[in-house]
């Protein structure tokens, strides 16, 4: 294996891609692949800077974590590499530094490239030893939006005209992706999928790097949009009741209205894509699942509310994966996620509700001993398969009642 020391030393033609990437996105990387084809340098050096002259340090993120994602979003591409370079540096990242640095290790007659948006061309001439830079290195000038195919050829001509020839146009599409746009998105709760690959995304959240975007609020409005609007209803009236259930058993009431929230998350998914995820999610879809898909919607919606929303605390999940069927060894929170979903204020009436909801606050035992019984009474004569839960926590319920 080499190092990018190693292979420097015997480097013909290197691109460099500078940036903040904070976060990389994927107009970075179609910039990248586009150069490869143009221009056929040996790598596309990717180059996450320390601290930006251009930029407030304040407002970008550790060095480290932008470091990390650059890497997971390029290291399964046999041409991409990224360098420490300027991160592991002192002071201010300035290009010519870096210019200087690769100039130093490449072979003498290497042809060096760095690769830099219209955005970035605009203010080349006013980067630290702008000439010296011109005339160690080319630059691949790319389109961006905001910036016209004209103004860039005028702002390329006038430097060439200054420093002879260094500078190049790729001729490639916009693309409107910017780490601005991604950090937004973020915040909002929006969709990234789109702007970064998914270990992107997945490294941003599992460090919070662009907070705000999954509050309760943030996973509520998304919901509504994924739901049906019956199925919204039902899933704010489970959070009510899931909440005052909380509070009056002296359970956990942020988890309570998490799960109670995520509860039927993936319950309208179709029967297709229920059976798919199953499998791409490693579910067991035994016997009794399969003749009922419906079944799944519990332990699909506890993994799509960590895949999705990024749910990590496992009493959440739990209660979600069991509201429906109930298990052998619920939990306080398990059993008040269920009993919501059964009472919750909206719900159209059905034979045992009163019953339920007279037990709920009393003995909330016997009202799930209520609710379990009339579900399994309806699924036997619809002849429906029982899921095993379903009778362990009935099971479990009565035993619990006896003690
Ligand atoms: P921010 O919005 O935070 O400024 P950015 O999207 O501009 O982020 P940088 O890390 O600042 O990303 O950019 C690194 C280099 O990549 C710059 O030369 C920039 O012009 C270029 N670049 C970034 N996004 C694009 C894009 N969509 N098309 C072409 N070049 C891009
Ligand atoms: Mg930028």
């Amino acid at each position: 294996m080499t190092s990018t020391r190693d292979y420097l030393t015997h480097c013909q033609s290197l691109a460099v891609m500078g940036g903040t990437f904070d976060p990389i996105h994927y107009g970075h990387i179609t910039v990248a692949e586009a150069v490869l084809a143009s221009f056929a340098p040996q790598r596309v050096l990717f180059m996450p800077c320390g601290q930006p002259p251009h930029k407030n340090n304040a407002d970008i993120s550790a060095a480290e974590h932008r470091y990390q994602m650059t890497l997971l979003a390029t290291c399964d591409h046999p041409f991409f590499d990224v360098s420490r370079m300027e991160i592991d540096r002192e002071g201010a990242s300035y290009t010519i530094d870096t210019a200087r640095k690769l100039k130093s290790s490449c072979a003498p007659d290497a042809k060096l490239y760095f690769i830099i948006g219209a955005d970035a061309l605009a203010q080349l001439l006013t980067w630290k030893n702008a000439e010296e830079l011109l005339e160690t290195v080319h630059f691949i000038a790319v389109p961006r939006p905001g910036y016209t195919k004209k103004d860039m050829n005028a702002t390329i001509a006038a430097i060439n005209k200054r420093c002879n020839e260094r500078i190049f146009l790729l001729d490639m599409k916009k693309i409107d992706i910017s780490s601005t746009k991604v950090r937004r998105h973020f915040a909002q709760g929006k969709s990234v999928r789109t702007l970064v690959p998914r270990p992107v995304e997945d490294y941003a959240h599992a460090h919070n790097l662009y907070r705000g975007s999954f509050s309760f609020d943030a996973v509520k409005t998304s919901l509504q949009k994924r739901l049906s609007t019956k199925r919204f209803v039902h899933t704010l009236g489970v959070i009510k009741e899931a909440e005052q259930l909380a509070r009056f058993y002296g359970a956990d009431v942020e988890k309570a209205r998490w799960a109670a929230l995520l509860h039927d998350c993936a319950k309208e998914y179709s029967t297709d894509k229920k059976r798919a995820l199953c499998a791409k999610w490693g579910i067991d879809l035994n016997s009794t699942h399969f003749a009922q898909v419906d079944l799944t919607h519990g332990p699909m919606g506890a993994e799509s509310a960590k895949r999705d929303f990024y749910v990590t605390d496992p009493e959440i999940l739990q209660a979600i994966r069991y509201h429906s069927t109930g298990h052998g060894h619920m939990t306080l929170l398990d059993k008040i996620v269920m009993l919501a979903d059964f009472i919750e204020p909206y719900r159209d009436d059905y034979p045992p509700l009163a019953q339920m909801r007279k037990h709920a606050y009393t003995h909330m035992d016997k009202a799930l001993l209520v609710g379990i019984k009339y579900t399994i009474k309806e699924e036997t004569q619809a002849n429906h398969p029982v899921h095993p839960d379903g009778y362990n926590a009935l099971a479990a319920l009565k035993n619990g009642g006896k003690k």
